[in-house]
């Protein structure tokens, strides 16, 4: 029984629209009130998925244990024991678990920012509330809310249509079936239909592929038809960037090298007849001294941290990887709408018949007029009055400033109706909407066909150069219609082509009264025998930062290429302003890219830098294009067909505002303000991430590098032990870790948008890197195992004492030796001291714990140090700045050597 009830309930789609609306009890045209919804937020519950649980504080803690080199630890602190070195064993395992609560605080403090990220990323719908529409994030929709959707958009409830014009959704996700689904508003038999079949039904998980349509909402979260399948959605795994995985490998091979040189150190020494327990100490010593244990939580944190900076700079990061090839891009591919320009449209120019007007006045606002001719007789009216009709934006006063709610595009036609006197909402009674087909870039045009008293109108808007073909007849300025002559298409589109080389992007209208009812035409049908309009010319400034960032790109040098479906002379004017390199011989339209075969655009892509009029197909080609040619292609997109493209592209960028959810999920990233300035800062944020994530570890690899030279070195000689395994465990887990940690935050090298991309086969250490790491690691081993030298035969022979001075004097270069690590070229008096405080910071606190280690009691008892003197304190010093010396003298000679930047 209960089964059966609830399949009847459940049969929204066998219900008119009217009949729902009285069982959900809402207003068709008005949408629920804002109390009504809260009220039903509360009963219902947050339109969300149960999701799986984010990893729990206790595996993250659990994780710090798992590696190799923990167990070496651990196994070496239990044969201490059992040699009854308990201090030993103490120590060793006060310090395991030191690091691994740090390690913990430094994950767990990156996978909580990265889990924020996800929260930022929230999809919107367009809810009608009130009688009026606006955006709202998904998770507040309730049963009983209308919404509107479109091309691109994901579903975000169950809702049953209202209406529908030419929608068709995806819908593979729910029911396996992979073509879309055309969607229209009837009403079904009252049978119990398969999902499939539920034509005037959209479900949540589904996508529009295209068209749009109005629906109200039938059910929402758990009890959406999603919600009953999927119970438990898993989140999306944080990927581990190729940088992560490459280190992952090379720990892998130092821990094999670093095993090897512990058998053969091992044996040698039992061959040379040392005690057995010494030997094992200096075995577990070399292996510490080998591997950088801080390294994998450095990295990890420093990606965070740099992800969370975008975030402030406008780029949302969506996969983890792309932070890396950010750094490495060589192309961007940009929108000009929106992205290079602020998509703040102004109708500046109507032309009709031969006769051009001028409209004036800036902006959304109703101040204006337009002039040379009446704009309320004959065909100038006709004109603006298309340009109202055949148009699905609104103007709203908010805050005494005026806003379009929909394309900037039609705002502004909606604008220049408005200086005319006209507004849409008073001609929409005489005239209401009987059919509709949106627009759509591909086809760059779009109809609504209204009833007007008897006739039935299609009022036709798109690309001049495509409506042109479609007109038949033109109307005259005194509103008559006559043929359209051919002398009279080549001034229209020469007309078009000057309004373009102005920077205006143009809009043709046409009309066609319609024999028979909408519903007997499809697309094709409709859209021909029109009759010509006029055009409407509209200026969309460029943003002044788009200028600063081009140019940034190109002292960078990354290439911009800016693909459009706009006119070629209007793209080119933009690019022009944007300080594109110029000339004609650099833009292509997309007819043009038709006639070129796959390896001929890609024998010329590095030429051009402009594409006009192209669809997302050609922007598919242009990323294989550059692919082909070795680039890292940045590419961005906003329409649901540039998926593709974005998804090809080695750095896919969605645009925050204007993009739709499909193009999102196929990002890497999201621009959150549609501006290319955002690109370009991301590209630096990137650059510089990878920069920093390069300085932790050369700072981590000298180090550790040291410590095996002044192990080995001490062993080769046949002195005794100079480092106890604790004292080299203390340095790298606790020493070394603040000031890696410090480099992570390091401020962007001012050079950093000065060099060319880094080449992204490149290995992080380069050979002149390599070079210096080998460099810095023995300077600082040499003039370390000279401390325990004469602290061994010249000054007292006593090895705890030399002992004390070689683990204190490796702590200080090691110290000093971070600051040399924050530039490869420049000295650190160039750079400044106090240009990284957290650096300051991270050294004296380090600097600090060494010297409570070396005062106190317990540090003494626990570290098997002794007290020093002056005089020794003084040798320490004065030989301790020596590797710093020597590579300040490195940078400098380098400096000489290559005066100018080059690709790192
Ligand atoms: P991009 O954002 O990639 O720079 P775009 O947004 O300028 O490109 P489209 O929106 O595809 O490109 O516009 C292409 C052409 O279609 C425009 O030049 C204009 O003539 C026409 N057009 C744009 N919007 C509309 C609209 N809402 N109605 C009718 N025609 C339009």
């Amino acid at each position: 029984m209960v089964e059966r009830g609830q399949n009847i309930h459940t049969r929204w789609y066998a219900r008119s629209p009217d009949e729902l609306a009285r069982a959900l009890d809402v207003s068709l045209a008005e949408g629920l009130r804002e109390e009504d919804a809260a009220h039903r937020l509360s009963m219902h519950g947050r339109n969300e998925l149960p999701e799986a649980p984010p990893a729990s504080p206790w595996t993250i803690l659990g994780a710090q244990f798992t590696s190799l080199i923990v167990w070496v630890l651990i196994g070496a602190a239990i044969v201490s024991g059992l040699l009854g070195e308990w201090v030993d064993t103490g120590a060793i395992l006060a310090i395991v678990l030191l690091n691994g609560f740090l390690g913990f605080v430094q994950e767990y403090r990156a996978e909580q920012s990265l889990a924020a990220l996800k929260t930022l990323a929230v999809t919107y719908a367009r809810v009608i509330r009130g009688g009026s529409r606006r955006s709202l994030s998904s998770t507040e929709l309730v049963p009983g809310d209308i919404i509107d959707v479109e091309a691109g958009d994901h579903i975000p409830a169950d809702a049953r249509l209202i209406q529908a014009a030419a929608l068709r959704t995806q819908e593979a996700a729910l029911t396996g079936e992979s073509t879309p689904v055309d969607k229209s508003g009837g009403v079904l038999p009252d049978s119990d239909l398969p999902l499939a079949d539920r034509r005037n039904m959209v479900f949540l998980g589904t996508t529009v592929t295209g068209g749009k349509g109005r629906a109200l909402i039938v059910a929402t979260g758990r009890g959406t038809e999603l919600g009953r399948i999927a119970t438990l959605m898993t989140s999306v795994p944080v990927e581990p960037t190729p940088l992560q995985r490459r280190l992952e490998q090379f720990g892998h091979v130092l821990l094999l090298l670093s095993l090897g040189i512990v058998v053969v150190v091992f044996v040698l020494g039992l061959w040379r007849g040392e005690p057995v327990f010494d030997m094992f100490l200096t075995a577990v010593s070399l292996a510490v001294a080998a591997i950088p244990e801080g390294l994998p939580a450095i990295v990890t944190t420093t990606l965070a941290l740099g992800v969370m900076r975008m975030v402030t700079r406008h780029a949302l990061i969506r996969r983890l990887p792309a932070v890396e090839t950010l750094g490495a891009a060589t192309v961007i591919c940009t929108d000009k709408t929106g992205t290079l320009t602020k998509n703040e449209m102004t109708v500046t120019r109507l032309a009709l018949d031969g006769l051009v007007y001028e409209v004036t006045g800036e902006g959304y606002g109703p101040d204006g007029a337009i002039t040379g001719g009446d704009p309320r007789e004959g065909g100038l009216q006709q004109l603006l009055l298309s340009a109202l009709l055949c148009n699905d934006a609104t103007l709203k006063e908010v805050d005494g400033s005026w806003k379009v709610v929909g394309d900037p595009t039609e705002g502004a036609l909606l604008v220049a109706g408005g200086k005319a006197g006209w507004r849409k909402e008073d001609l929409e009674r005489a005239h209401p909407v009987a059919g509709e087909i949106p627009f759509d870039s591909e086809r760059k045009m779009m109809t609504v066909v209204r009833r007007s008293g008897s006739d039935i109108v299609a009022y036709v808007k798109g690309a001049p150069d495509i409506l042109l073909g479609r007109c038949r007849d033109y109307l005259s300025v005194e509103g008559e219609v006559r043929p359209l002559t051919d002398s009279m298409r080549e001034s229209i589109l020469s007309l078009n082509r000057r309004f373009a080389g102005q920077a205006l992007r143009v809009v043709a209208l046409a009309r066609r009264r319609l024999d028979q009812e909408p519903s007997t035409y499809d697309s094709e049908t409709i859209e021909r025998q029109l009759v010509f309009l006029g055009l409407a010319a509209m200026k969309d400034p460029l943003r002044p930062e788009a200028k600063v960032a081009v140019e940034l790109c190109r002292s960078a040098g990354i290439a911009t290429v800016m693909i459009t479906g706009d006119h070629k002379e209007t793209a080119l004017a933009i690019a022009r302003e944007a300080g594109f390199p110029g000339g004609a011989a650099q833009a292509l339209s997309g007819l043009e890219l038709n006639g070129l075969t796959d390896g001929e655009l890609s024998a010329r892509v590095r030429d051009i830098a402009v594409y006009a009029r192209v669809s997302a197909e050609h922007k598919l080609r242009i990323v294989k294009a550059w692919r082909a040619q070795g680039a890292v292609v940045a590419m961005t997109g906003d329409g649901v067909n540039d998926a593709p493209a974005v998804r090809e592209a080695d750095i896919g960028i969605a645009m925050g505002l204007t993009g739709t959810d499909v193009t999102k999920d196929a990002s890497d990233m999201v621009v959150t303000d549609d501006n290319f300035a955002s690109i370009a800062a991301a590209v630096e944020e990137g650059r510089s991430i990878y920069d920093n994530i390069r300085k932790a570890v050369h700072y981590l690899l000298s180090c550790n590098l040291s410590e095996v030279l002044v192990m080995l070195g001490s062993t080769l000689l046949g002195w005794p032990l100079p480092l106890l395994p604790i004292h080299i465990l203390w340095i790298n887990l606790v020493t070394d870790g603040f000031p890696a940690l410090a480099l992570a935050v390091d401020p962007k090298d001012p050079d950093v948008m000065k060099r060319p991309p880094r080449d992204p086969q490149a290995r992080l250490l380069d050979r002149e890197r390599f070079l210096a790491v080998c460099l810095q690691g023995t300077v600082m081993a040499l003039v370390t195992l000279a401390v325990f030298g004469i602290s061994l035969t010249i000054w007292h022979d006593e090895v705890p004492f030399a002992r004390t001075m070689t683990f204190t004097t490796l702590v200080s270069v090691q110290l000093l030796h971070a600051f040399s690590c924050r530039h490869e070229r420049y000295s650190l008096f160039q750079i400044g001291v106090m240009t990284n405080r957290a650096l300051v910071g991270a050294v004296l606190l380090s600097a600090l714990l060494q010297a409570g280690i070396l005062l106190s009691a317990w540090g003494q008892e626990i570290f098997k140090v002794v007290p020093l003197r002056a005089d020794e304190w003084e040798l320490m010093l004065g030989l301790g700045v020596l590797p710093f010396v020597v590579m300040e003298l490195w940078k400098a000679w380098r400096r000489m050597r290559e005066p100018v930047a080059e690709a790192r």
